[in-house]
């Protein structure tokens, strides 16, 4: 019997998803840089049980297993390579909320519940689950951990490392580890937890979850802010949050050219202040208190804000909150509208940022004059898109042209100011050559040491992440 017909038999004929029309929404990539690349089949188990199935036999045939959640991911980490003899193994069939324990602030979720479902199981129970952004509705919690996404509040809660107790892992060799234990506290020997997290689905697949959970949000300030400089800007956030009795949780930078795309191009987007600023800053205190008064502290604290802060806006209700939340949350979509860009996800200090992001911005105009600066997202946590739009007078192709080249000058500038050319969204099949390029020698042995360790037929999501040795 062929390796797909004693996979149908095992897991059941609705596991088995054979090349044709159906397929296609798995082979779709976000930015058409890896999309339509052909597999043998999608696998879709309904359990622990059978993932671990899919996998030993997909070990004992040699064939490669590239596991799939949302789809959501932007380095192409969900698709084959090309010429992969390959599986796509989809986790969107383990898709139970296995256990929420409100007393022990914890949940335990199957890895294909989509990050929304883990919010909303939280919220039953008056308990928060963090981890929040854009995707939420369609990535799934098994992605998220093997991306260690962060998000909007990973200020305040950390990213979803920071957020995880325990793991149900299926290793190489088809074995599962039972590591879903909702300890605060275990030092009974590795964290192995922590190798699985943020390895995109190299080293094992992620069948659960034990998550934190915290107190519920009841009572929220949101303002937007105009600055004259990103200086200021990180001036002012270090200002609120030192005096916001710690209740800053999310902090985002928008430049003006972002914001004016998101005006142009997204729904529902409107000037937010009556002057135009270089920079805006939008910002969010949340409280678990009935009456923490947060409106007051923070009209209390933007009063007495340092030099180089304009005017700002604290939001009237939810819906001017929203308002706001529209223009961060519309610039990715509004750039398309401007043509071509070139994305960086990068990280440096916070304090460095804005020296950064001036080195960088020169560098790249002095390469590719006219290209529009995009620069926004989460500033707090030293964590920006410096995303290039095209020059208005370039073609979208001519521009695209010059991914590799631009994008070598915005890491290289990355890495003298000790920051990350992949901040949140990964590594995948877009960056391996940059970990080569980039990473400490030493760093590049002890990932590929780790890679053949766990996975010593390189059949989990191979040539991902790790770049081979030698290149
Ligand atoms: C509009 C938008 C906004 C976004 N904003 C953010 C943001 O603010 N912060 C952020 O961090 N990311 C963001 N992302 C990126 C993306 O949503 C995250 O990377 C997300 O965590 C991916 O989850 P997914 O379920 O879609 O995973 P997929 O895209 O399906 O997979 C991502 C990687 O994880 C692997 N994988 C998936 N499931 C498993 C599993 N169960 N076990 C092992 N490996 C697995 C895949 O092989 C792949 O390598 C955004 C994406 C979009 C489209």
């Amino acid at each position: 019997m062929d390796f797909l017909d004693a996979l149908r038999q095992q897991l059941g004929p609705d596991a088995i998803i054979p090349p044709g029309e159906p397929m296609a929404s798995y082979l779709t990539e976000r930015r058409g840089l890896f999309a339509d690349r052909p597999v043998l089949a999608v696998v879709r188990p309904a359990d622990s049980a059978g993932v671990a199935a899919a996998v030993r036999s997909s070990a004992e045939h040699g064939i490669a297993v590239i596991p799939q959640g949302g789809n959501t991911g932007l380095c192409g980490g969900a698709a084959a390579g090309t010429g992969d003899r390959a599986i796509i193994l989809s986790l969107e069939r383990l898709n139970r909320i296995r256990a929420v324990d409100a007393d022990n602030f914890s949940v335990t979720a199957e890895a294909g519940c989509r990050l929304s479902a883990v919010q909303a199981a939280a919220a039953a129970v008056d308990r928060l689950f963090p981890l929040s952004y854009a995707a939420e509705g369609e990535c799934q919690i098994g992605g998220n951990l093997a991306t260690n996404a962060g998000g909007m509040n990973v200020l305040r809660y950390g990213n979803a490392r920071d957020l995880t107790l325990g793991l149900e892992v299926v290793l190489a060799d088809g074995r599962i580890w039972n590591g879903l234990r909702a300890l605060r506290k275990d030092n009974s020997g590795y964290d192995l937890k922590d190798l699985f997290i943020g390895a995109e689905g190299t080293l094992g697949i992620i069948t659960a979850a034990t998550l934190k959970l915290f107190p519920a949000v009841r009572e929220r300030a949101t303002a937007i802010v105009g600055l004259e400089s990103a200086e200021s800007a990180v001036a002012l956030f270090g200002m609120l949050r030192a005096e916001s009795g710690d209740s800053v949780t999310s902090c985002e930078l928008m430049g003006r050219q972002p914001l004016a795309f998101a005006i142009d191009y997204a729904d529902g987007c409107a000037e937010p202040l009556p002057a135009r600023y270089p920079w805006y800053l939008l910002i969010e205190l949340t409280s678990s208190a009935r009456e923490a008064g947060l409106g007051r502290r923070l009209e209390r604290a933007l009063s007495a804000a340092p030099a180089g802060t304009g005017d700002y806006r604290i939001a009237d209700d939810a819906d001017e909150a929203a308002a706001f939340w529209r223009l961060r949350n519309g610039i990715p979509a509004a750039q398309k509208g401007a043509g071509a860009s070139i994305k960086n996800d990068i990280s440096v200090p916070v304090a460095d940022m804005p020296a950064f992001m001036d080195a960088a911005a020169r560098i790249v105009r002095a390469a590719c004059p006219g290209v529009r600066v995009c620069a926004f997202g989460h500033i707090g946590d030293g964590n920006i898109h410096f995303n290039l739009t095209r020059p208005e007078t370039m073609t979208d192709a001519d521009f695209l042209a010059e991914w590799d080249p631009l994008t070598a000058k915005v890491h290289d500038t990355v890495m003298a100011y000790n920051g990350s050319f992949a901040a949140e969204h990964g590594v995948g099949q877009l960056k391996p050559g940059e970990v080569s390029r980039l990473k400490d020698p030493v760093e590049q042995d002890l990932m590929r040491r780790l890679k053949s360790a766990l996975d010593p037929t390189n059949h989990l999501n191979p040539n991902k992440v790790v770049p081979p040795a030698g290149d």
